[in-house]
């Protein structure tokens, strides 16, 4: 199962759709970094608990030092 979903921004293309009532030329997605793709919920979820269970593990060695 892949951990990318498709980004809603640009719905997987990479380019924002041009708004306003003036065509402009389309711009590169910025939610995506123009990749068309963002990780889905379950990998953020995942990627934020081991974010922080390595930051508490290192500030807890500090502490102990
Ligand atoms: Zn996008």
């Amino acid at each position: 199962m892949s951990p990318f979903g498709r980004c809603r921004k640009c719905t997987g293309t990479g380019w924002q759709a041009p708004t306003g009532r003036l065509r402009r030329r389309p711009k590169p997605c910025r939610r995506c970094q123009a990749t068309g793709r963002r990780l889905r919920i379950g990998r953020r979820l995942h990627n934020h608990s081991t974010r922080t269970r390595a930051a508490a593990r290192r500030i807890r060695d500090a502490a102990r030092r």
